[in-house]
């Protein structure tokens, strides 16, 4: 279903009212390294709202939601635009990938300022096609001296092709990030909010953290995942500057106990550094997390056999 489809079904579901704010779908689209991550995460902060159930309205993963009282935007994921090397662009000239990003209602094209690649061109060459706004970001202007050499660049490309916006950012100081945000919201089209408006509380926090945890395990394990795992929070506390998070993965078997560990626990430190990295780009402070494995029946006797298996770095 496309994400019009989706929206259509969920306004008919809902109650007419009067608050209808700009609410729609986000891509974040550009080669490898050019600050994409870091720009999603400075744009959700704290308002990150991670779905659980990935929704089957829409093609899309959803990677964040960020509500406010103004909007809400909705960021997307799009497989096979923006993973991997060179073979990236094989895969752009997929029509899947063209397909995914054709029903978003903005794109946001990251680039480096300064600088323009054959991959930048390749990705530009297929937005061609899209009939969906772009805005061209050329982040990371922090680390240009002189702004006025940038000058060039934007007007070259701004000849070159129909940007509905060009804006030099700096993703990981958030200059300019808020006028982005503004840009954004005036392209979004007016609705009910599509997904509730989760209020960021501790319990929504220690939610993130329970999802980070089993994505992790999820992306690792596949399909030799325990089916019937579950990822509990048993400690969020704030220390200092520093958040104190403790994990229990709760699996049947002795067996799929030790598939999630590893060879010499190799797998659950794998595990435990990932969810902790996403942790502290999402909550904005250090984290020490601490991940055990506890099998269902007899976790008194793993306990202690466990102890020391959480980590930090
Ligand atoms: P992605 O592959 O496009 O998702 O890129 P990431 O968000 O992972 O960023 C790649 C690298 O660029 C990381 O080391 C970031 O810290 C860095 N980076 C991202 N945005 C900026 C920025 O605005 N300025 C600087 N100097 N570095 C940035
Ligand atoms: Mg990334």
């Amino acid at each position: 279903m496309t994400h019009t489809a989706a929206r259509n079904l969920m306004m008919t579901d809902m109650p007419t009212s009067p608050d209808q704010l700009p609410c729609g779908f986000i891509a974040i689209i550009g080669r490898p390294n050019v600050g994409k991550s870091t720009l999603m995460n400075c744009i959700l902060g704290q308002k990150i709202s991670i779905t659980s159930r990935k929704p089957q309205t829409t093609r899309h993963r959803i990677q964040g939601i960020k509500s406010t009282t103004q909007a809400q935007m909705i960021f997307v994921d799009t497989p096979g635009l923006h993973h991997g090397g060179k073979r990236t662009m094989n895969r752009l000239m997929n029509r899947a990938a063209i397909d995914s990003i054709s029903d978003v209602d903005v794109i946001l094209f990251v680039i480096e300022a300064g600088q323009w690649t054959e991959e930048d061109q390749s990705i530009l060459e297929r937005l061609q096609d899209i009939h969906v706004p772009v805005i061209l970001l050329l982040n990371k202007i922090d680390k240009v001296d002189n702004k006025s050499e940038l000058l060039p660049q934007i007007e070259k490309l701004s000849a070159q092709t129909r940007f509905t916006e060009i804006m030099p950012l700096s993703a990981r100081r958030g200059d300019n990030v808020e006028h982005l945000e503004h840009s954004v919201q005036k392209l979004l089209p007016l609705s009910l909010p599509l997904y509730p408006q989760d209020q960021v509380t501790d319990r929504s926090e220690r939610f993130i953290a329970a999802e980070l945890v089993r994505e992790k395990l999820m992306r690792r394990l596949g399909q030799e995942l325990p089916y019937a795992l579950a990822v509990e929070i048993e400690e969020f506390v704030e220390e200092g500057r520093m958040l104190k998070i403790g994990a229990l993965i709760w699996v049947e078997r002795d067996s799929q106990k030790a598939i999630v560990i590893g060879k010499g626990g190799a797998g659950l430190k794998a595990i435990g550094k990932q969810a902790r990295i996403d942790m502290e780009n999402i909550f904005g402070r250090k984290v020490f997390l601490q991940l055990w494995v506890k099998v269902k029946d007899k976790w008194a006797d793993d306990e202690r056999a466990l102890r020391g298996l959480g980590y930090s770095e």
